[in-house]
């Protein structure tokens, strides 16, 4: 583990998260199908990381109720699936930016991911590769708004300014993807934590 991403750990501890690290996306998985029970319900924030990793196929195949807008149920929607993932026992998100100081950074359009990492779940995993780590929130957030961003707004086809110029034109478009902002600064009353940092680059 490099001394930028020892230093996060810390500093996540500190804010009473409770933060683990994995050298591999492999290790995380076999984690996290550990941690979670076979009878409860598991539902899924838009995470490019956690589809890369294939949780939401292998939970599913061994039998856990899995709810994620991204894999959209027969006679569902997409409105419909977050609404339900948003009653499950456990959530899953990634993150989109983690700082040195120990903070979570995350931007949506919708809301859905956000709602979820406050409230309403017994568990909470969010799932991150070390090169989403930057110094600060001011630094992180840039980062996200100029990296993250453009390549989401690009990954969906989604006819913002950023999907053009590969940087944030702070618009007001209708599909603006980035319309709220959480900084979870410590471990709140709401759900019990846990950041499962890789140690590889994974989502963006
Ligand atoms: S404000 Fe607009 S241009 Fe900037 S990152 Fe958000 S969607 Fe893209």
């Amino acid at each position: 583990m490099n001394k930028k991403t020892e230093r996060t750990i810390e500093a996540l501890r500190e804010n009473r998260f409770e933060a683990l690290y994995f050298d591999t996306a492999e290790e995380a998985k076999e984690y996290l199908l550990k941690e979670v029970k076979t009878d409860q319900s598991v539902g899924f924030g838009g995470s490019v990381t956690l589809d890369e990793m294939g949780i939401y196929q292998a939970l599913k195949e061994r039998g856990n109720e899995v709810i994620w807008h991204w894999y959209i149920e027969e006679g569902s929607d997409r409105i419909n699936m977050m609404n339900k993932a948003m009653f499950t026992d456990v959530y899953m998100s990634g993150i989109n930016g983690l700082t040195e100081d120990g903070r979570i950074v995350n931007i949506d359009g919708t809301g859905n991911r956000l709602a979820s990492m406050l409230f309403g779940h017994k568990r909470l995993f969010l799932v991150c590769g070390i090169n989403k780590i930057s110094r600060n929130v001011e630094e992180s957030l840039i980062r996200i708004k100029n990296v993250a961003c453009p390549l989401n707004t690009q990954r969906l086809n989604i006819p913002t300014p950023c999907s053009k110029a590969d940087k944030c034109m702070n618009c007001t478009s209708e599909r603006r993807i980035c319309n709220a902002t959480l900084i979870m600064e410590k471990q709140h009353g709401g759900i019990p934590t846990t950041v499962v940092l890789i140690g590889e680059k994974m989502g963006f």
